[in-house]
């Protein structure tokens, strides 16, 4: 049996105001992948937002190394099946939907949608407030700086260092209650895979805004700590191997090795010959 469920859109409390709209999915090793243009998220996104009073709504993104942590990693597969949405990040993952005969309609990285695209320019607008999690201090501190100055107007009503006992559920209390208290509706969680959706998926219940979204390295990123790939690279489908040249020693086997792997295990699976993320037939 897989560990990955259907993305939460079917176990919204009756009387709920707001549904996800249903986008098709497509199953990468069991993991059901949301297939949608980044304006239609954008739009569902901001619906939400916008609603009365709801639960907290998780989106993650996935790329090949996700799919391969999810199979030694039961806690983070499960955390998957708590998301609304999990969207497709990279060339891997549109590969894996071709060898299904299937097709993404567009890649959604969180650096496209969240750090460049318009979801936060919407929250600009209409005074959305938002929390920043995750990195060391001085990292956020930038990061604030560098998301204020891409969407000015942006509302960063608070921000908490990524850098706490993970497995404290005091420590997870404090950070839901400073997010309470700052009034922010969406929370960018940039704690690293698969940290950051597996805390989110725990604490999802006791988080008082209205949308989590993991961000990975995004923070680093919009710091100006670690550059993002020139766009020729990201146009090529090449950001990937931009990130493995800058750091060849940490990420070789999460790249090169992990690649090929997920490759295999989808090229397996697309003969019934392997699983799903948990090894199901
Ligand atoms: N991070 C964090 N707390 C941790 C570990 C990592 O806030 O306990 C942050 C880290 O500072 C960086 C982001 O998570 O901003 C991504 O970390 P990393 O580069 O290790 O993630 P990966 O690239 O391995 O997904």
């Amino acid at each position: 049996m897989s560990l990955v469920t259907t993305p939460a859109t079917t176990t919204e409390p009756v009387g709920a105001s707001w549904h996800p709209v249903r986008h098709p999915h497509v199953d990468i090793l069991g993991i059901p992948v949301t297939s949608a243009t980044r304006a239609a998220i954008t739009a569902d996104l901001l619906d939400g937002l916008r609603s009365p009073a709801d639960r907290c709504h998780l989106l993650f993104f996935v790329n090949a190394h996700g799919c391969n942590v999810a199979f030694r990693d039961a806690a983070y597969a499960r955390a998957l099946g708590q998301a609304t949405w999990i969207l497709n990040d990279g060339i891997g993952m549109e590969i894996a939907a071709r060898a299904c005969g299937r097709r993404f309609a567009e890649n959604l990285n969180g650096s496209d949608l969240i750090d460049e695209g318009d979801v936060l320019r919407r929250c600009a607008d209409e005074g959305i407030p938002v929390f920043l999690l995750g990195a060391r201090p001085e990292t956020l501190e930038r990061a604030i700086l560098g998301y204020q100055g891409r969407y000015p107007g942006l509302i960063v009503a608070g921000a908490h260092h990524g850098y706490f006992d993970h497995d404290d559920d005091d420590a997870a209390r404090e950070i839901s209650a400073r997010i309470g208290r700052s009034g922010a509706r969406v929370l960018l969680a940039g704690l690293g895979v698969p940290l950051q959706e597996i805390w989110l998926a725990r604490h999802r219940s006791q988080l008082p805004c209205r949308l989590a979204i993991a961000l990975g390295g995004s923070l680093d990123q919009v710091a100006g700590d670690v550059p993002r790939a020139p766009r020729i690279w990201i146009r090529l489908r090449l950001e990937w191997l931009f990130r493995l040249f800058q750091e060849p020693r940490r990420l070789w086997r999460r790249y090169l090795l992990g690649n090929v792997v997920f490759l295999a295990r989808v090229a397996l699976r697309r003969r019934g010959l392997y699983g799903t993320t948990t090894g199901a037939p």
